[in-house]
């Protein structure tokens, strides 16, 4: 059997994409090569709703991702205000902090939302330059309701620049640029793209590039977009080497999804969420993020009595690979992803194996009736 890797990102990458990784390696700047990553830009700009804003493929994990955005759009003194649901929101306090930006941070409790009405209260007090939303942030499983964050933004401090990290939601929940009026976005490769980790896709509105344009200095040179957008318009130019082969990886699974259907594709993470969640609480785990669940990955805390190496060590026995939890969370909870290619059945496998590891391990529980729960779910 081959391993199930559940856990967020990376995620199982398919035969044909892997296939599509070990072609010949050919120029970066032949006309070939400039045909597949136009498409691959085509693509990213239909999976962002980015119609009408800029794309980028850079090699680079999703960090470069975040960093790109927060370099190519503030000054020295600019004013940032994070909006964290955990972790992933945190970096971004890190990342403003490492770049000398003004960082104000709105933090929930773990698996909670920060509230609209503190969101607006903030926008009132001081003038930002931009504001990031995580879309899925990876340590909670949160969602935010993105629309409705960019509403209180647009209604409070409409000239705030909008930055939303799309890297575990991108792909599996839908995301509208333009009509959300969002100027910078991200994803890596590795998460709902189903492609290996190496490569990171961004979009920036023009009201961003603008900022970027004249701003006083700037404390990146591979990831300045007006280094990149020459290249973007016509692929035959060069700035710096593409990762050549990711491309071609990227090229084939962002065909698979478009082939798919995007909408399709958004369904099957609801559906998968839905009947993992519904089965996993039958033994008694318990979903962190249970008001705003993110449809491609689930935090689950432990039933009592059940320890999390062991739980995770006997599971990866048996070929499926979850996650632990980060900072507080670790040893209460795990994290399972369930996003990109992987399919019912695969998760399917994977519900019976957890099942095996919990029988091991001394929880009681009725079979059949998990089993079904999956199946009808
Ligand atoms: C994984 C992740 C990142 C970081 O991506 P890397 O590819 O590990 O650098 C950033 N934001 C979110 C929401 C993520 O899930």
């Amino acid at each position: 059997m081959k391993e199930l890797l559940l856990i967020p990102g990376p995620t199982p990458v398919s035969e044909e994409v892997l296939d599509a990784l070990s072609n010949e390696t050919i120029s970066h700047t032949s006309d070939r090569f400039v045909k597949i990553l136009s498409n691959c830009l085509n693509n990213v700009k239909i999976i962002f709703g980015a119609k009408n804003s800029t794309p980028f493929i850079i090699a680079g994990s999703g960090t470069l991702g975040m960093e790109m955005a927060l370099t190519n759009i503030l000054d020295d003194n600019d004013n940032l205000l994070v909006i964290s649901h955990g972790f992933f929101g945190d970096r971004f306090v890190e990342l403003g902090n490492a770049l000398g930006v003004k960082v104000d941070v709105l933090k929930s409790n773990a698996g909670e939302t920060v509230c609209l009405e503190e969101i607006s209260k903030k926008l009132k007090e001081k003038q930002y330059s931009a504001v990031t939303i995580t879309h899925v942030d990876t340590s909670t499983g949160v969602l935010a309701d993105v629309k409705k964050i960019t509403e209180v933004v647009k209604k409070n401090s409409p000239d705030t620049l909008i930055v939303l990290d799309g890297v575990c939601a991108t792909g599996g929940v839908k995301e509208k640029m333009d009509e959300w009026g969002i100027d910078v976005i991200f994803t890596g490769s590795q998460k709902a793209m189903a492609t290996p980790p190496g490569l990171t896709m961004l979009a920036f509105s023009n009201r961003a590039i603008e900022k970027r344009k004249i701003l006083k200095k700037t404390r990146t040179y591979y990831g300045d977009i007006l280094r990149w957008i020459p290249v973007v318009e016509d692929p035959h130019k060069y700035f710096a080497t593409p990762a050549v082969n990711m491309v071609f990886a990227l090229e084939k699974s962002l065909e698979n999804i478009m082939e798919f259907g995007l909408k399709n594709y958004f369904e099957k993470h609801e559906l998968l969420s839905r009947k993992i969640r519904n089965a996993m609480e039958l033994f008694g785990f318990e979903l962190l993020s249970k008001n705003s669940p993110a449809p491609t990955l689930s935090v689950f805390k432990y039933p009592v009595g059940i320890s999390d190496i062991d739980f995770r060590r006997l599971l990866e026995k048996r070929r499926v690979v979850v996650a632990p939890a980060l900072g507080e969370l670790k040893g209460h909870y795990f994290r399972m992803g369930h996003m990109g290619s992987l399919t019912e059945e695969e998760l399917f496998v994977a519900l019976k194996r957890i099942m095996e590891v919990l029988e091991k391990m001394g929880l009681r529980f009725d079979k059949g009736k998990i089993l079904k729960t999956f199946v009808e779910s």
